[in-house]
């Protein structure tokens, strides 16, 4: 998101500094691990269609300037291999929401029965009958690495600063500005947009520390079986294969040359503090995965792990985003909290943001996103 703004706002001309205690792209908040799925028909809900869209143009036009593949369009395919209705992400049935949406925008895309899903994609299974599945074709991956460091690149191609390994402490009103506390630096700045990520309620307190939960969740790569039977070409996938909540996984299809599979499942479970999140993925947890997510439900993925990573979601009561002006703080904006479905939306955010710092207003609506919500 911050990366996404800092571009943004470097591009419509303003004096712009961007700080992160990190050096990103980074491995140790929210937007790592390769790949992240991108969908038009957001069953989140209606207020995502346009921020997803525009994204996906950015992203084009990013891949022109910079060269850099960053917009995978492999297709996105959710389905059930039950009868069931899943929930997910604060929608009752995710699929209904996802095909209802996909009606109403015009958004291209198929709905299939079980036989359908059977024949055309023969990787998943086993779909038992009466299950259903959404295919888009317009949909797939990013690859956030290369989305944020394309972003900053060209921020600083237009001029924004980058300062890095610098942790903000401290949020001050001064006369009409906002004094920041980076390390030993302090600069005043006419506005503040916060992307803290995980980090937002340690750096904002109330009401972010009551609202927003950070939960720890692991990313697994299974070698692929040889010879190859998962095919190269297939959609980005989330697939539901149970009644219970646990029984669902998202993943993408193999990246060319490296002979696994990334395949991972949510998890809502809130971290006690953000310090004592573990970053260590063991054999067990791989091999708990495997048994409940993976055996059975894709050809030709063997248990054994290629590598693993610990990320997090920042997660709001809804599972909705925050977009708003900080409630106490004047001229600061808090943008995070995207709940773990953010990516996908980040460089129209970045762009909506800008143009709201800029002009007090967006040309995407992002009323749906205010604090108000949760009065
Ligand atoms: C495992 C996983 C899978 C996901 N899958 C998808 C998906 O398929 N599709 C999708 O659309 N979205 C997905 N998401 C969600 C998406 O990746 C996130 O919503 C998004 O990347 C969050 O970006 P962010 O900028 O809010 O947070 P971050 O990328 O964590 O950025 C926050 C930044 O703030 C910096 N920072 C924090 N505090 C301070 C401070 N005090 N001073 C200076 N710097 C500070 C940090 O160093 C960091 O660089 C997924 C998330 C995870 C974790």
């Amino acid at each position: 998101m911050g990366a996404a703004t800092l571009y943004q706002l470097a591009k419509a001309g303003a004096k712009v500094v961007g700080i992160d205690r990190f050096a990103p792209p980074h491995d140790q908040g929210s937007s790592h691990g390769d790949t992240r799925i991108t969908r038009l028909a957001v069953g989140e809900g209606a207020a995502y269609v346009p921020l997803v869209r525009r994204s996906q143009q950015i992203w084009r036009e990013l891949e022109a300037q910079s060269g850099e593949a960053l917009f995978e369009q492999c297709g996105v395919l959710v389905m059930s291999s039950t009868e069931m209705a899943p929930a997910l992400h604060g929608a009752a049935d995710f699929v209904a929401t996802t095909i209802e949406l996909a009606r109403t925008y015009g958004i291209d895309h198929e709905i299939l029965t079980s036989a359908q899903i059977r024949a055309r994609f023969p990787q998943f299974g086993p779909i038992r009958d009466g299950a259903v599945g959404y295919f888009e074709p317009e949909g797939g991956f990013v690859r956030p690495e290369r989305c944020i460091a394309t972003q900053l690149a060209g921020a600083q191609a237009l001029g924004a600063t980058l300062m890095t390994g610098a942790t903000v402490s401290a949020l001050k009103p001064e006369g009409d500005a906002v004094r920041i506390q980076a390390g030993d630096r302090t600069l005043v700045a006419g506005k503040v947009i916060v992307c803290a990520g995980m980090w937002s309620a340690e750096l904002l307190g109330e009401p972010f520390s009551r609202l927003l939960k950070v939960c720890r969740q692991t990313l697994f790569w299974f070698k692929l079986a040889e010879p190859v039977i998962f095919p190269a070409v297939s959609p980005s996938f989330i697939l539901v294969h149970g009644s219970r909540e646990t029984d669902s996984c998202y993943g993408f299809p193999p990246i060319p040359g490296e002979g696994s599979m990334k395949i991972a499942t949510e998890q809502y479970a809130p971290l006690e503090s953000i310090e004592t999140l573990d970053r260590s993925v063991c054999q067990a947890d791989a091999d708990e995965m495997y048994r409940a997510q993976v055996a059975g439900n894709f050809a030709g993925v063997t248990p054994e792990l290629a590598k693993a990573r610990v990320c997090t979601y920042t997660v709001t009561p809804d599972h909705g985003f925050i977009i708003d002006d900080h409630p106490a703080l004047r001229n600061v904006t808090v943008v995070s909290a995207c709940s773990g479905h953010g990516f996908k939306h980040s460089a129209a955010i970045g762009e909506a943001v800008a143009q709201r710092c800029l002009t007090g207003t967006s040309e995407i609506d992002l009323s749906a996103f205010s604090l108000s919500r949760f009065a």
